[in-house]
């Protein structure tokens, strides 16, 4: 293996009490670290020449502790008539991540990475094609986070100025194959300023193949954060090949941890289900789906299957899809579909930086 340069430290790796013991480390008052972390948090500014409130000759060597450029913008694009825009980043070591903002009536939501690919290879994901590369940093996912609030805030989603304000971790990567890296940026995008970022705990959505022991540890970390499951499939036969993982935990004992989460937590969890045509959207799926949902805090979030290239699947009929929608309706569970954003820029789903 060729030895990995490590991911430069910036301030969003560290809680706010460590960040004071960088910038004593360099000579400074501890209370810098405070004004630091409110340009970023608060102002989304990374530029250290524009913190007038630091001694002139000091800015540039704190900007080099604290605020190193992780992200290094390679492309972006917008379509959804300007309510999505999709950015592709070149991390410190070349390694390529993206991230998606979309744009709602009600909420902005920006769709980050958690790793460089993934090592999960459920086959219907572009992203679980290529294996892992490596984890991200807390850091490289907050600053996805920040930088996205600043598109936002500076009109990329159809010239208007928007506030972010929800956050899914659906982007590349497992995130809780990541797990302290991701509950770190988790509490530095919930946080309120200027320890992080200050989204609502109840607008992040962490999503999972459903790796049960970190469901379970996630659940005793006092985070309001929603669980996204990606089930897929009712049934073990099944599910074993859309989501390999299922091979070592099992429906059953991902959902017992899905409602364990829901217990502690009282926030409902999302059950992912990718929509794909003659392998999984048969009406008998739909209500042996209906029946293990059924009395639990659950949603389901039926989204079409995104085909990614050379794909021997495709998505559902609308007339199937809509079907499974009736039978998880009359099995008394609530349902939604998902708007299928960013299809024509390769920012769907488990595309991103795919082809970048
Ligand atoms: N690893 C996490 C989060 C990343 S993927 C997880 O699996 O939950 C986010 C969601 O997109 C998951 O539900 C995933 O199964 C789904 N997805 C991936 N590729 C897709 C595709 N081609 N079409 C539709 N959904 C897809």
């Amino acid at each position: 293996m060729t030895p990995r340069s490590p991911v430069p430290l910036h301030l969003a790796d560290l809680p706010l009490e460590e960040r004071h013991q960088l910038l004593t480390d360099l000579g400074e008052p501890s209370y810098r670290a405070k004004q630091v972390s409110a340009h970023y948090f608060a102002r989304l500014c990374d530029e250290p020449a524009a913190m007038t409130d630091l001694p002139a000759t000091r800015r540039s060597d704190i900007g080099a502790a604290l605020l190193p450029n992780l992200l290094h913008q390679v492309r972006e694009v917008g379509c959804d008539a300007g309510r999505t825009h999709k950015t592709l980043w070149r991390l410190h070591d070349g390694v390529l991540v993206e991230s998606v903002l979309m744009a709602y009536p009600d909420r902005v939501t920006v769709c980050v990475s958690s790793q460089a690919g993934c090592a999960m290879a459920c086959p219907f994901c572009a992203t679980g094609q290529a294996g892992l590369q490596r984890n991200l940093s807390t850091a490289e996912i907050v600053d996805q986070v920040v930088a996205s609030a600043r598109h936002a805030r500076d009109g990329v989603l159809g010239g208007e100025s928007r506030r972010l304000s929800n956050v899914v971790f659906m982007g590349m990567g497992e995130p809780l194959a990541n797990y302290p890296r991701t509950v770190a940026a988790v509490r530095r995008i919930t946080d309120p300023p200027p320890l992080g970022l200050g989204v609502s705990q109840r607008s992040v959505t962490v999503s999972t193949v459903g790796l049960v022991p970190r469901i379970r540890q996630l659940a005793r970390e006092g985070l309001a954060v929603t669980l996204a499951v990606s089930l897929h499939a009712p049934d073990d036969g099944l599910r074993d090949e859309l989501v390999p993982v299922n091979q070592r935990w099992k429906v059953a004992e991902v959902l017992d941890a899905a409602w364990g989460y829901a217990e502690q937590t009282g926030r409902r969890v999302s059950i992912e289900y990718a929509m794909i045509r003659a392998v999984n959207d048969q009406p008998w799926r739909a209500d042996l789906l209906a029946s293990l949902l059924r009395g639990h805090l659950a949603h389901v979030n039926l989204i079409p299957l995104n085909p990614t290239p050379g794909s021997r699947w495709d998505a559902s009929e609308p007339a199937v899809m809509e079907e499974f929608v009736r039978r998880l309706r009359s099995g008394g569970i609530s349902v939604t579909v998902r708007d299928t954003r960013g299809q024509e820029i390769a920012g769907a789903c488990g595309q991103l930086a795919a082809s970048g």
